[in-house]
């Protein structure tokens, strides 16, 4: 049987293709990719013509606050941009370290924790960094949180960050909380300020005479330290102790990794 010569062709028929996008994603991005897109230089999407680019980048399962420059056609296109079929879009990784605009100048970045990243948000506190952080927060109070405080949402929790009214996120990458914690240096590159805050509550420390506390110490310690520390928050006593030698390795590895980041080590 043949297709009768008057026929009026439909929108399936004929030589035009289906039209669709092509993404090239940065290999620092690929991982967030199904595996089947992992290793393409090119992923190649059914597109709409109406959706925009942030929403496309997103259904590849990229949140946007891992994405740097994006690129449509070879021009520069923000996430709003609608992208017309056969387009080739370039999707690079954000900068590091990270320009955050949301921050003053100079300052550290004040961070939200969600729930799987305790370890991390203990050594964030030992460098100085301001770190919300409980082990019972749900997922939408992280979000308020993170916005009502002005933090910064440090999570590997991909659907989280890709919350609309999410104020500012970031994708923790490594298994292991020292990983984790060179990555978001690797980031941010934030001034370290080690021994100002409270590891347990966030608190800030504050010196306090040994006269004043002499009587809560075990007489080896009275008798071993001098210095003294106090959490504003909770009352928890620090010193620079004799247990204290893993914590000074990463503090030691925090101001390295910071000086890499930011080219000047
Ligand atoms: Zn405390």
């Amino acid at each position: 049987m043949t297709r009768s010569a008057d026929r009026t062709p439909g929108p399936d028929a004929g030589a035009s293709p289906r039209p669709e996008l092509r993404l090239r994603f940065a290999p620092e991005l690929r991982f967030f990719l199904a595996a089947r897109h992992r290793r393409l230089d090119e992923v190649r999407v059914p597109h709409d013509g109406t959706s925009t680019l942030g929403h496309v980048v997103q259904s590849l399962g990229v949140p946007l606050t891992e994405v740097g420059e994006l690129t449509a056609g070879g021009r520069p296109a923000g996430p709003s941009h609608r992208p017309g079929s056969g387009e080739t879009v370039s999707v690079l990784p954000v900068r590091r370290p990270q320009d955050l605009r949301s921050f003053p100048a100079g300052s550290p970045p004040s961070f939200v924790l969600d729930v799987h990243l305790g370890a991390l948000a203990r050594r964030l506190r030992l460098l100085g960094l301001d770190s919300a952080y409980h082990n019972d927060m749900a997922d939408d109070a992280l979000v308020e949180q993170a916005g009502a405080e002005g933090r910064l949402l440090l999570t590997q929790d991909r659907g989280l960050l890709q919350r609309r009214s999410l104020w500012l996120g970031a994708y923790v990458r490594g298994a292991r909380p020292d990983a984790q914690l060179l990555d978001v240096l690797d980031r941010f590159a934030p001034p370290l300020a080690p021994w100002t805050r409270c590891m347990a509550c966030n608190g800030t420390l504050t010196p306090v005479p040994k006269s004043e506390i002499a009587a809560l110490l075990r007489p080896g310690t009275r008798r071993t330290y001098q210095t003294f520390m106090r959490c504003r928050g909770c009352g928890r006593l620090y010193w620079r102790g004799a247990h204290s030698g893993r914590l000074e390795a990463t503090v030691t590895a925090a101001r390295d990794a910071v000086r890499r980041s930011r080219g000047t080590g």
